[in-house]
């Protein structure tokens, strides 16, 4: 499966009921910023004290982008799983209907 951007957002269904946004495991982090410079969307900002990137604005992420992935060359950036962004759209556009 690619892990390129994408989306399976609905107009109708506000951004913010789509719980789709990377975590980053601080563990795994080395802070070479890749995914920081990467990403236009800014959702990521820089902590320089503890020099790892925030997911600072979550739902600016593009609903099943999964492209920050590909950057970070310790694969410390995780998603939720495509079926589970299925079954949530799902759910979400059986509550809209
Ligand atoms: S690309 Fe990976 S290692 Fe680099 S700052 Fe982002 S999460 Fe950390």
């Amino acid at each position: 499966m690619s892990k390129g951007r994408g989306t399976m957002q609905s107009a109708a269904i506000p951004r913010k009921k789509i719980p789709w946004f990377p975590t980053v495991d601080y563990g795994t982090c080395t802070g070479d910023q890749e995914c920081f410079k990467f990403c236009k969307n800014e959702v990521f900002t820089w902590d320089e004290d503890k020099n790892h990137p925030v997911v600072a604005n979550p739902y600016n992420c593009v609903v099943g982008c999964q492209a920050c992935i590909n950057v970070c060359p310790v694969q410390a950036i995780s998603f939720p799983t495509k079926e589970e962004l299925r079954k949530t759209m799902k759910r979400l556009r059986t509550a809209i209907e």
